[in-house]
C-alpha cells in the first residue's frame, strides 16, 4: 500500500476526476454542502470530493483507485437516514461517492413481478415505475421523495408496509456490489428460489456502506392493490391494540397492510403545529390505531364489510371506543397525514431524544407500560411519544423535553435515557435500532447490547471483505 501522502491523494483525485469528468466530480463548497449535512444538522462532515460516477464500470474504477492509495469513501444516496451514516466524519480525509447519477430502471419483468433497478433511483420514482405496469413496490416512508433505493438497501429500510410485505431485505432478489477492492459482484439474479451456498446479497443489505457499494438491485413487485380500507381508531389502550391486530389478521385473509399506534399527545403536537390537520373523531381519546386494509382481488370481495364488522365485534368486546373510516381517499389521506407529520409537529415541543427501537409483537404494551414508568420516575413531566408501527413491534419511542423545561439540561441527560429504555428494550430480547441503522449514532452503544460474539462475527467479515478499512470508516463497527 502506497503512504497516504499528499501527492498521492492529490495525483488520485486528479486520475478520478478524469474517470469521471467534471459532471461526476464536485469540489465547489456550495454544491458540496447538501451532501456533507446529515438531515438533523446534527452532524457536518468533509470531504476532498463527491465523487458522482455514471455506472458501474466507473464506480468500480474509482474505488479500486481508493483502494490502491488507501483513500476512504463514504457511500451515499438521497442523505436522508438519521444515524449519520451517510455524512462523513470532522477530519475525514477521503471522498462521498454518491449514487445520485445512476438512476436508470435497468429493466421490468411484470411476468416474472421483479424489476432490475440502479442504486441511485429515487424511491417515488420506482413506485411510480412500478403503477405504470400495472406492479405494486410497496416499500413505503416518510423520505420517499428523497431517499435512493442503495440507501433502503444499505439500511434495510422499514417504513409503513412492512407488516405485510416485509422490510427492503425481504424485498430483494439480487445485488450488483462493487467490493472494496474495486471488483464487481454480479449477482443481479431474479430467482425466487437458490441455495447455492451463503446468501451474499444478506451481507450487503442492512451494511450500511461498510462492506461494498451497491450499484444496481432485483427488486420484487406484488400485484397493484385494487382497493384499501382506512380507519381511525380509538382503543381502550395498546393491549387493546395487540388483540385488535391478531383479530384483524385473521378475519382479512392477511389483508392488514399498516398498523400503526398514536397515542392521544401526538393527536395533541400534530393538531397544533399542522396546518389542515383535524381530529377524524368527534371526541378526544387517549389511545388510536390507524389501521388500513388492502385487497389485491379485482373483483369486489366486501374489504369494507370486514372491516366493519371486525370493528363492530372489537366495540362489542370493549377493545374499540369509538371510530372513523375513511369514505374516499382524501380522508384516508387527512387521516395518513395526522400520522406521518408527528415528528415534524414534535420538533416546536422543544427538545427530544429519541429511540427506535423493536420488541416481539405481543411484549409491546408491556415495554411500553415497563418504559414509560422508569422515564416518568426518573424525569417527572417528560413527556412521552410513543408511537409508530406497533404492527411490527417497532415504536419510536420519542421522548420530549417537560413543558416549559430547559432544552440543554434535558438533552444532556441523553445517555442516561437512552440506557434506561434500552435496557428494558434489552430485557424483552429486542433491538435498539428497528429501521434506522447504527451509523455513528450508536456505534458505540451497540458494543452493550449485542454479544462479544456477534460483534467478532461483524468484525471477521469487515476485515475479510474490506481489511484496509475504507469503506465508511467508523460507522457501525
Ligand atoms: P443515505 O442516507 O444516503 O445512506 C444511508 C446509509 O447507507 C449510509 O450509511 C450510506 O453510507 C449507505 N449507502 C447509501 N447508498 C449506498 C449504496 N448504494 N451502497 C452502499 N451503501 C450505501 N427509515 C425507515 O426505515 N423507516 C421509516 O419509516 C423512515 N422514515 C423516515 C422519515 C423521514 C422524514 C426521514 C428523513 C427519514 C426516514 N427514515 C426512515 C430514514 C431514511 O429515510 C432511511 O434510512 C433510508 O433508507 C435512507 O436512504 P438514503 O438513500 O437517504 O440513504
Ligand atoms: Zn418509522
Amino acid at each position: 500500500m502506497k503512504v497516504l501522502t499528499e501527492t498521492v491523494i492529490d495525483d488520485t483525485l486528479l486520475r478520478i476526476k478524469e474517470l469521471v469528468s467534471d459532471k461526476g466530480f464536485i469540489t465547489e463548497p456550495d454544491a458540496m454542502e447538501p451532501h456533507l449535512v446529515e438531515w438533523r444538522g446534527l452532524w457536518r462532515g468533509q470531504a476532498r470530493a463527491v465523487v458522482k460516477p455514471a455506472n458501474t464500470a466507473e464506480v468500480s474504477a474509482v474505488v479500486a483507485l481508493c483502494a490502491e492509495n488507501a483513500i476512504p469513501i463514504v457511500p451515499q444516496g438521497g442523505n436522508t437516514s438519521l444515524v449519520g451514516g451517510s455524512v462523513p466524519y470532522e477530519d475525514f480525509g477521503g471522498i462521498i461517492l454518491s449514487l445520485a447519477r445512476m438512476n436508470k430502471v435497468r429493466g421490468i419483468d411484470p411476468l416474472n413481478y421483479t424489476m432490475t433497478v440502479e442504486a441511485g433511483c429515487v424511491l417515488a420514482e420506482l413506485q411510480r415505475v412500478a403503477e405504470e405496469n400495472d406492479r405494486f413496490f410497496p416499500l413505503s416512508l416518510a423520505a420517499e421523495g428523497s431517499c435512493m433505493i442503495g440507501g433502503n438497501l444499505s439500511t434495510n429500510a422499514g417504513g409503513v408496509n412492512v407488516l405485510r410485505y416485509g422490510n427492503t431485505r425481504e424485498l430483494v432478489l439480487g445485488l450488483e456490489v462493487v467490493l472494496p477492492d474495486g471488483t464487481v459482484w454480479d449477482g443481479l439474479r431474479s430467482l425466487r428460489k437458490d441455495n447455492t451456498g451463503y446468501d451474499l446479497k444478506h451481507l450487503f443489505v442492512g451494511a450500511e456502506g461498510t462492506l461494498g457499494i451497491i450499484t444496481a438491485a432485483v427488486l420484487k413487485l406484488f400485484p397493484k392493490p385494487a382497493r384499501r380500507e382506512t380507519a381511525m381508531v380509538a382503543i381502550t389502550g395498546p393491549d387493546a391494540a395487540i388483540e385488535l391486530l391478531a383479530r384483524a389478521r385473521a378475519a382479512t385473509a392477511d389483508g392488514v397492510t399498516s398498523f400503526e399506534l398514536m397515542p392521544r399527545i401526538c393527536f395533541d403536537f400534530v393538531l397544533a403545529h399542522i396546518a389542515d390537520t383535524v381530529d377524524p373523531l368527534p371526541q378526544r381519546y387517549d389511545w388510536h390505531v390507524l389501521l388500513e386494509l388492502s385487497s389485491t382481488s379485482v373483483t369486489e370481495d366486501g374489504l369494507g364489510e370486514k372491516m366493519q364488522a371486525l370493528l363492530e365485534q372489537a366495540a362489542e368486546d370493549g377493545l374499540v371506543l369509538d371510530a372513523a373510516i375513511a369514505q374516499n381517499q382524501a380522508q384516508a389521506l387527512a387521516m395518513w397525514k395526522l400520522r406521518e407529520t408527528v415528528s415534524e409537529a414534535q420538533k416546536p415541543e422543544g427538545a427530544s431524544i429519541k429511540h427506535d427501537i423493536s420488541v416481539p409483537v405481543s411484549r409491546v404494551p408491556d415495554f411500553l407500560r415497563t418504559a414509560d414508568a422508569a422515564v416518568t420516575a426518573a424525569y417527572p413531566g417528560i413527556r412521552i411519544v410513543g408511537f409508530g408501527h406497533v404492527g411490527d413491534g417497532n415504536i419510536h419511542y420519542n421522548l420530549s423535553v417537560p413543558k416549559g423545561g430547559d432544552n440543554q439540561a434535558f438533552l444532556a441527560e441523553w445517555e442516561r435515557i437512552n440506557e434506561i429504555v434500552h435496557d428494558i428494550v434489552q430485557s424483552m430480547n429486542g433491538s435498539i435500532s428497528a429501521e434506522h441503522g447504527l451509523g455513528r449514532l450508536k456505534r458505540e452503544e451497540i458494543k452493550r447490547y449485542k454479544s462479544q460474539t456477534e460483534l467478532d462475527i461483524m468484525r471477521k467479515i469487515k476485515g475479510v471483505l474490506d481489511p484496509r478499512g475504507i469503506m465508511n470508516p467508523g460507522k457501525v463497527l
